[in-house]
């Protein structure tokens, strides 16, 4: 699946969520979440982005690996 990783965090543009086909992509309270369980991996939200937060899930920028897993631990409680 897709992740949102830092740069998102504080500015929330919201263009990504317009793209997305399955309405994947979740407010938290300081970024956005895609649910890695409901992406169908079709990249609309990447380009979407103006901070170029998103990226595949194996692909995300050095040192931000920690998204992946809290983009997993976001969803576990919903
Ligand atoms: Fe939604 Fe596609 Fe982005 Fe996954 S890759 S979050 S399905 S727009």
């Amino acid at each position: 699946p897709y992740v949102i990783a830092a740069a998102c965090v504080d500015i929330m543009d919201r263009s990504c969520m317009d793209e997305c086909p399955v309405d994947c992509i979740y407010e938290g309270s300081r970024k956005l979440y895609i649910n890695p369980l409901e992406c169908i991996d079709c990249g609309a939200c990447e380009p979407a982005c103006p901070v170029e937060a998103i990226s595949q899930d194996r692909a995300v920028p050095a040192g931000q690996e920690e998204f992946v897993a809290d983009g997993l631990r976001f969803f576990e409680d919903v």
